[in-house]
């Protein structure tokens, strides 16, 4: 039961938490609910959960008016260019912007529509081919630069860490986002907040908990599976 679940997942967050002396407020669980359908997400909503997380701006907008009114929707996933307008005055938080272009189409949307939006800046730290993300050595230039868009507000970074069998090999790769977050928040830029560390998903989250993470992306270990051929 995804009720179960959910209890099964909040205890191992509050077990990594007491491991490494933080306090379970500081880490927030987004319910990654992509592919599943309403009844799925009122029963983690009838469990407590508020946040979920989706990776298609379709979804999103099927899924919205479906639900109750205080579910707040974190856009989870690559966006193209052309259905930024579809979400940026939907969503609490976008984890996914990778490029200058793609927040610039963020922030001309946001004055358009009079909203303020805030963002992840998401960094492929393993350079995987396959993935999005601003590389580490990029980050920096690439945050300045958004930095000064109007209506579009940097919480911090995200990752997309490897998929792994054992999750104790991806504690260098938060490791990593975790520093870089720390030499960007020691630049002391305008409108930059690094207090945000979307990192550690299903297989890793423990380990991301452990290394700073202070939220996490957990779908399977809630909702099952994923199938793709329906
Ligand atoms: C699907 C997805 C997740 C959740 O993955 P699980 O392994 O099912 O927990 C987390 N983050 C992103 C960006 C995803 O697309």
């Amino acid at each position: 039961m995804i009720k179960d679940n959910i209890k099964n997942v909040r205890a191992r967050m509050k077990a990594a938490c007491d491991r490494c002396g933080r306090d379970i407020s500081e880490v927030t669980l987004i319910n990654v609910s992509k592919t599943k359908p309403i009844p799925d997400l009122m029963e983690a909503y009838n469990a407590g959960e508020r946040i979920f997380g989706e990776n298609k701006v379709q979804e999103i907008n099927d899924k919205l008016p479906q639900m109750p009114e205080d579910v707040r929707w974190h856009m989870i996933g690559h966006l193209q260019r052309n259905k930024v307008k579809y979400i940026v005055d939907k969503v609490e938080l976008i984890h996914s912007v990778d490029s200058l272009r793609l927040a610039e189409a963020i922030s001309e949307e946001a004055v358009k529509k009079k909203c303020q939006v805030d963002i992840l800046v998401e960094v492929n730290v393993a350079e995987e081919e396959s993935k999005f993300g601003s590389t580490v050595s990029d980050t920096l230039s690439l945050v300045k630069e958004i930095a000064l868009l109007p209506n579009i507000h940097i919480k911090g970074l995200m990752t997309i860490a490897p998929y792994v069998e054992v999750p104790e090999e991806n504690r260098t790769i938060f490791r990593a986002l975790k520093k870089l977050s720390v030499d960007i928040e020691k630049q002391n830029i305008d409108n930059i907040c690094m207090g945000v560390l979307s990192m550690g998903m299903t297989g890793d989250f423990e380990v991301a908990i452990e290394e700073g993470a202070t939220m996490i992306r957990v779908g399977t270990a809630i909702f099952g599976a994923r199938d793709y051929s329906i």
